[in-house]
């Protein structure tokens, strides 16, 4: 063989008529979820590695292409912590709560606003979508108040987290009016409260609460880890209310988990059909839990 001959990519050594056969398993899936809502929180790494943010983007597009009904509601983690560290701040955190002041939520909503769900908007269209970027000020979407961050060992104590705000209700219209008309909204989960000021929520928590008004069908939150993983780092596939609770209770699901676990658990509680918390550093992540019986991550029962 000759040394300089293109290495394949695992894709092209797949013959055409396997690759007809893959499309064909899908048909199923693709009837089934036709029509239907999925709300999609992107974060972790598939946010910030090039090669998973266009398998990202084509993923949407083409679940939208197929007749489903994507919902994007995007985090910005490291990105807020990198704009901080430009101005010679660092953010500190409560119970996977971003400590916010005034200064920090001037950077929370540049940085999601202006960067973060522009970014992901632009990714999206160029590969044929039409993705319109929103705030939970858009429409009026998102009400907001300010958190009252219980202590989780001692709910007689809260915590004073600044801007960090919690839903006070959503109305979705503005995101039904796009998805009706072919648009793929993106959500950067800012709200606004009653003075007009704005909160910073966390993105898990808003995908949640859409994914319940929105009565959606899934609710996958991609994220930088397998899953929900056990005292021993074992992945754990499934989880029911009681089992989180003793996970919780025993300190093994903290920081930047808990929120995503308590909102996952909420959409689960309230009727969306399917939680995952999906591993986003997988190449296709979305298409795989969405249009196969295969799924990396962990599943979030009701009860
Ligand atoms: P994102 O919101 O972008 O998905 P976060 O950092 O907010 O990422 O939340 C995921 C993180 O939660 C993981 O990277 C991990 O450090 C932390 N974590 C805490 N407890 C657990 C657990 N039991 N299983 C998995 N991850 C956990
Ligand atoms: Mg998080």
């Amino acid at each position: 063989m000759s040394t300089d001959a293109p290495v394949p990519s695992s894709l092209d050594a797949i013959q055409p008529r396997d690759k007809a056969e893959i499309l064909a398993q899908a048909l199923p899936y693709i009837r089934k979820f036709h029509g239907k809502t999925l709300v999609i929180k992107y974060g972790g790494n598939a946010m910030t590695d090039p090669a998973l943010q266009q398998d990202f983007a084509e993923d949407i597009v083409l679940l939208k292409l197929v007749g489903m009904n994507p919902i994007v509601v995007h985090g910005g983690g490291p990105q807020i912590d990198a704009a901080l560290a430009k101005i010679g701040k660092k953010g500190t955190f409560v119970q996977g709560m971003r400590v916010t002041d005034p200064e920090t939520m001037d950077v929370v909503e540049w940085v999601l606003a202006g960067e973060v769900q522009q970014d992901i908007v632009g990714l999206i269209n160029a590969v044929g979508g039409k993705a319109v970027g929103l705030t939970g000020r858009d429409g009026a979407m998102i009400r907001a108040r300010q958190m009252r961050l219980a202590d989780k060992d001692d709910p007689s104590k809260t915590h004073d987290v600044g801007q960090v705000g919690e839903i006070v209700s959503i109305d979705p219209s503005v995101v039904k009016a796009l998805q009706d008309d072919a648009f793929i909204p993106v959500i950067s989960p800012i709200g606004f409260g009653e003075k007009n000021e704005s909160y910073n929520i966390n993105a898990d928590l808003v995908a949640s609460k859409l994914a319940e008004v929105l009565k959606a069908e899934k609710l996958l939150l991609l994220t930088n880890i397998r899953g929900v993983l056990d005292k021993q780092g074992q992945l754990l596939t499934d989880l029911t209310a009681r089992q989180i609770d003793e996970l919780v209770a025993d300190g093994t699901i903290s920081g930047g988990m808990l929120p995503k676990i308590a909102g996952a658990l909420d959409a689960a509680k309230s009727g969306v059909n399917t939680v995952h918390i999906v591993d986003g550093r997988v190449p296709h992540a979305m298409l795989l839990e969405i249009l196969t019986d295969q799924a990396y991550g962990t599943m979030i029962r009701s009860h």
